[in-house]
């Protein structure tokens, strides 16, 4: 960790080592959550402290942050792959896919009107399991009662 942060050119400091330790266990973590969880280990950081700590490691490259939209950002330390996420969008659960191709961008447009492409971003959208069994009433959409029966 001391390393890593050293070679992003970032000062090494208790906050950046908690955050990233935690980041470490706990992939796809929202600002609040890391807060939480690096208070009860490490003692009290403000979110502001968090907030800080996660934009400069991010635009140091040490970190990830993926905003699915509707969601909190979150953040993970798989960075420098093209690898894709599942995000459920009842309870905005994350977890990792690989991308099948592997490289920058892995799709492409049927026209490119010029642009020079360097990134798809691909996000599936689905359910979870538990969001699933809970019978898809966390889902923000709101239904009409019909459709229910
Ligand atoms: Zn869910
Ligand atoms: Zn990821
Ligand atoms: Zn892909």
């Amino acid at each position: 960790m001391v390393q890593e942060l050293r070679e992003a050119g970032l000062r090494v400091t208790m906050a950046r080592q908690a955050v990233l330790t935690w980041l470490t266990v706990h992939p796809h973590s929202t600002a609040d959550a890391i807060a939480e969880g690096v208070r009860e280990q490490f003692g009290a950081l403000s979110l502001q402290a968090i907030y800080g700590v996660l934009a400069a490691c991010t635009d140091a490259g040490l970190l990830r942050r993926i905003e699915p939209a509707g969601h909190p950002a979150r953040f993970e330390r798989r960075v420098g792959d093209n690898h894709h996420h599942l995000v459920c969008r009842g309870c905005g659960r994350t977890e990792d896919v690989d991308c099948v191709v592997g490289e920058r961008p892995c799709l492409e447009p049927v026209d490119e009107h010029g642009f020079v492409i360097d990134e798809a971003e691909v996000v599936f959208w689905g359910l979870c399991p538990a969001c699933q069994a809970a019978g898809g009433s966390m889902v923000g959409t709101h239904y009409h009662e019909e459709e229910w029966q």
